[in-house]
C-alpha cells in the first residue's frame, strides 16, 4: 500500500477535524499521503494539513454551487491520474456526498461508519461497531484500488506531526451539468454558547426525563456552571425541544469527553454509540432498571428534577 488520499472540508475553523484526524491515522498507515482540500485558498489551512502529515494538497476551490457533485468529478479523474490506494473520508454531509458520488462514478464499493482502518500487504480491513458498539465487525475489500472508506469522527486523535509546507496543486472543479447546478443561497453559522459539543471536555446530556422543553433549563444551568455543553438525545430533539445539533448518537455526533453526565436518558444502544467511549459517565435516571446504569461508572437513581437543582446549589456553593 502506497499511496492515501484523505479528502478534507473547510469549516469555519479551518481544515475540519475529523479531517485531521483521519490524516494522522493514515500517517500511520505509511506510504505517500496527500490531502484533498475542498475549501477557500488560505495558507494557514494549508498549513495545518501539512502539519497532520499532508505531503500534498489537492486544492479544489468551492464556487457559488453546492460543490459535492463537481468535487467527486474531480477527484474521480484526480484519481485516474495518480493511482490512489485508499481514499478516506469523514462521516460529514459534505464527506458522505462525495464519497457516494464518488463511489458510483469510479464503480467502487465504499465502506462507511469506520472506526478503525488497518492494511496489512495490499489488504484494507476496516473495522465498524455493530449492536451499539458491542460488536465489532472487519471487513476487507476484495475488489481492486482504490478504496473508499467513510470514518466516524473521533475515532482517532488529530495529532500534528511536525510536517513541513505541502506542496499545493490546483485542482478545479468541472462542470457537471445538471447534478452541479444546486446554489448556496445562504448558510448559516449556528451561535454557540460554551464549548462545542464534540470537543468539549464535559457534556451535560438530556433525555425525555426532562419531560419538557423548559425542562432542558436546568441541563443549560448545570452546564453553565461546570463549562460544559449541553448533548440530547433524539426523543428530545425529534420533539423539538432542542436543534439537532445537539444530538448525540447513531444518527447524531459521537462525543468522548472525560464526564459525560446523562440525565433522563434511557440508555438505547443508539445513544450508547455515540457517547459510550466518555472517560467517566455519570447517569441520573429514576428508573434503577435503566439499561444507561449498565454502563455507567456512577449512577444516582432519582428524580432529575430533584438532583440537578441540589447538584447545581452545591456546585454554586463551592
Ligand atoms: C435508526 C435509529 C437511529 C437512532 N439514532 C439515535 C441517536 O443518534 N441518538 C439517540 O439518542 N437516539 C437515537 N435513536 C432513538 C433511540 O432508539 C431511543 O429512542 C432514544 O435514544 C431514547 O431517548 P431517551 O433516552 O431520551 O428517551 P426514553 O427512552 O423515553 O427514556 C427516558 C428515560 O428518562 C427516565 N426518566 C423519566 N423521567 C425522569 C425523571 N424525572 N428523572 C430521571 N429520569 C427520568 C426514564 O426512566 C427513561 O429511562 C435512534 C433510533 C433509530 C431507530
Amino acid at each position: 500500500m502506497t499511496r492515501i488520499w484523505v479528502f478534507v472540508e473547510e469549516t469555519d475553523e479551518g481544515p475540519a477535524t475529523v479531517g485531521l484526524e483521519l490524516l494522522t491515522k493514515a500517517r500511520s498507515l505509511g506510504g505517500e499521503l496527500a490531502a484533498v482540500y475542498l475549501g477557500r485558498d488560505s495558507d494557514e489551512n494549508f498549513a495545518a494539513l501539512g502539519d497532520h502529515g499532508a505531503a500534498k494538497v489537492f486544492h479544489l476551490t468551492p464556487g457559488d454551487a453546492l460543490p459535492t457533485a463537481a468535487a467527486a468529478a474531480a477527484v474521480a479523474v484526480l484519481a485516474g491520474q495518480h493511482s490512489p490506494d485508499l481514499i478516506l473520508f469523514g462521516l460529514t454531509y459534505t464527506g458522505r456526498d462525495v464519497a457516494g458520488r464518488l463511489s458510483a462514478r469510479m464503480g467502487k464499493t465504499v465502506l462507511s461508519n469506520a472506526t478503525d482502518i488497518s492494511i496489512e500487504g495490499d489488504t484494507v480491513t476496516v473495522t465498524n461497531e455493530i449492536f451499539g458498539g458491542t460488536t465489532l465487525v472487519d471487513t476487507v475489500f476484495e475488489d481492486d484500488a482504490p478504496y473508499l472508506v467513510i470514518a466516524r469522527p473521533k475515532s482517532f486523535p488529530a495529532e500534528p506531526s511536525g510536517g513541513g509546507t505541502p506542496e499545493i496543486e490546483e485542482v478545479s472543479l468541472p462542470d457537471v451539468g445538471h447534478a452541479g447546478s444546486a446554489m448556496v443561497t445562504a448558510s448559516h453559522t449556528e451561535v454557540l454558547e460554551g464549548p462545542k459539543l464534540e470537543e468539549a471536555a464535559i457534556v451535560v446530556a438530556a433525555g425525555r426525563g426532562i419531560g419538557t422543553e423548559e425542562g432542558f433549563k436546568v441541563i443549560e444551568e448545570l452546564a453553565a456552571q461546570l463549562g460544559a455543553a449541553t448533548g440530547a438525545t433524539r426523543a428530545i430533539v425529534d420533539a423539538g425541544w432542542v436543534p439537532y445539533s445537539k444530538q448525540v448518537g447513531q444518527t447524531g455526533k459521537t462525543v468522548k469527553p472525560d464526564v459525560y453526565i446523562a440525565a433522563g436518558v434511557s440508555g438505547a444502544m443508539q445513544h450508547l454509540v455515540g457517547m459510550k467511549d466518555s472517560k467517566v459517565i455519570i447517569a441520573i435516571n429514576k428508573d434503577e432498571e435503566a439499561p444507561i446504569f449498565g454502563i455507567s461508572d456512577l449512577g444516582i437513581v432519582g428524580d432529575l428534577h430533584k438532583v440537578l437543582p441540589r447538584l447545581i446549589e452545591a456546585l454554586g456553593n463551592r
